[in-house]
């Protein structure tokens, strides 16, 4: 074969992320990796996103790779009435499948043809049909761990059996054959109430991931060994689609923005000694919570870099630090850390020398991050899958979970408990050395011969067969 014929057996593949960063970033670094493995990619793109933060990386990504190919997406309105919901990120949810008709024009004109989509698992039972009817394969990123997919499979049979006269009688604990059990308390509140946007959509989606190609999660064998170890074959006797972990996805230069003074302000400090803190990008902790978390800061006696956030979408975040915190806290603060209300580097955070431990909020990019770096946790859920996660997280012996915190919005957690929990991780060295040991499992499974790694060249030859 020659070489232009070689490069044309490759694939070429399209990619539907959703809205928010924590379901954006997993995208970009697959289609970045895809690249580099010589397939075709095509990003479908929708503007206006949500958050600054997003529009600005797609177009990073597009400087960065020329090569990949951008699809614009144009949503019709969508009612804000009509989806019971308040979160900006679910209802550009909403108006994604409520336009997904509008994809099959789309993707049938993209050329040269497809071999498949990539589409978020939010978008799945929207989406599905359509690629259904263009003959079109698809596979569902699931964006979160193996740990929540398995739960997302679950969850819709589960309610229908304990449904009864329109409201669910739930069990104190989640059974899920070969996964230790799920206490209700640790799925995401929002599924207690079926009525909400984000509850049907999840039993919707959950019905029919079952239907897809394939699932590609960002998860490596050590982090989630119970669910990943030998889980195919057991999916191919049960007619599910298979699991391709292919994680954890790396950090990319495109992603990096000009803002140097936190990697400038480690630069200074002892190897180890700082307590990284960010609660991702998309939750703001209430005043008086985040005062009490600038107390525990500085009683943990330990360095911190602290990103705050104080509204959900990054556009609206205007409030100045001195004016949230206050002036004293800012002044006893300043002694010890660095608090920063911008979009930092996360990657280069976390993979810097002055980095020894991460308070973190549990969402999976964060997480498989943190992972990748060898950084041990203090996992604080705060909504959502985060408590699922955090349950990975302790099983793998990466980090902890203060269960009695409960999720970040029940009550408010006093400084002195946050101070003692920080100094606890930060002063533990054998969780140091495990999470040390999973940094160097993750570049086994994504270094040549290793699990992910192989998965990834599975799911390309598996792609090359639909060409
Ligand atoms: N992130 C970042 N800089 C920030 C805040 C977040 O680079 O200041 C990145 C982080 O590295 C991760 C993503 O944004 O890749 C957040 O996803 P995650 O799943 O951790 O949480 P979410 O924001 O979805 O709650
Ligand atoms: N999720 C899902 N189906 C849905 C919506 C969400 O499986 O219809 C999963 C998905 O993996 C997501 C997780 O639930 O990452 C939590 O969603 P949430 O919006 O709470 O958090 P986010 O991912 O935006 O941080």
């Amino acid at each position: 074969m020659s070489t232009s014929d070689e490069l044309n057996s490759y694939p070429h593949v399209a990619i539907l992320p959703s809205s928010g960063m924590g379901h954006l970033m997993p995208f970009l670094r697959l289609a970045a990796t895809l690249v580099q493995h010589h397939c075709r990619v095509t990003l479908i793109t929708i503007y206006p996103t949500v958050s600054v933060a997003e529009s600005k990386v797609i177009s990073r990504l597009f400087s960065a790779f020329p090569q990949i190919t951008e699809k614009q997406f144009h949503l019709l309105p969508l009612d804000p009435t009509s989806a019971n919901s308040v979160d900006p990120f679910y209802l550009q949810w909403e108006a994604i499948r409520c336009s997904s008709h509008l994809l099959t024009p789309l993707l049938s004109s993209i050329s040269p043809p497809l071999s498949a989509l990539v589409l978020d698992v939010t978008l799945t039972s929207s989406v599905l049909p359509v690629t259904t009817n263009i003959g079109l394969p698809n596979y569902i990123m699931f964006t979160s761990s193996a740990r929540m997919c398995s739960f997302c499979e679950s969850f819709p049979p589960y309610v229908a059996s304990k449904t009864s006269s329109g409201s669910v009688q739930f069990d104190d604990v989640f059974e899920i054959p070969g996964l230790s059990p799920i206490p209700i308390s640790s799925i995401p509140p929002a599924l207690l109430n079926l009525n909400n946007l984000f509850c049907t959509t999840f039993i919707q989606n959950g019905q029919n991931i079952v239907k897809s190609s394939g699932i590609i999660i960002n998860s490596f064998e050590a982090l989630e060994a119970d669910i990943l170890h030998g889980v195919n074959g057991k999916r191919a006797v049960d007619g599910l689609p298979p699991f391709y972990s292919i994680g954890p996805l790396l950090p990319c230069e495109f992603e990096k923005i000009d803002n140097s003074a936190p990697v400038k302000w480690l630069d200074d400090q002892p190897e180890g000694s700082v307590m990284y803190v960010s609660f991702g990008s998309r939750f703001a902790s209430s005043n008086e919570q985040l005062k009490e978390l600038g107390d525990g800061l500085v009683r943990s006696g330990s360095r911190f870099l602290w990103v705050v956030k104080c509204k959900k979408v990054d556009k609206e975040d205007e409030e100045s630090l001195d004016d949230m915190l206050g002036f004293d806290l800012m002044e006893k603060i300043k002694k010890h850390g660095l608090v920063i209300k911008d979009w930092v580097n996360q990657q280069e955070i976390l993979g810097h020398r002055g980095v020894g431990g991460f308070l973190t909020h549990g969402g999976w990019n964060s997480l498989a991050e943190s992972a990748w770096h060898g950084i041990p946790m203090l996992v604080w859920p705060q909504f959502g899958d985060q408590k699922i996660n955090a349950e990975v997280i302790e099983r793998s012996g990466l980090g902890m979970w203060i269960r009695s915190w409960g999720w970040g919005t029940e009550q408010s957690v006093k400084g002195e408990e946050i101070g003692e929990k920080i100094k606890n991780l930060m002063g533990n060295n054998p969780l140091r050395a495990k999470a040390k040991n999973i940094g160097e499992e993750a570049r086994k499974a994504v270094g040549v011969g290793g699990s992910s790694e192989r998965m990834f060249k599975k799911l390309i030859e598996d792609w090359k067969k639909n060409s």
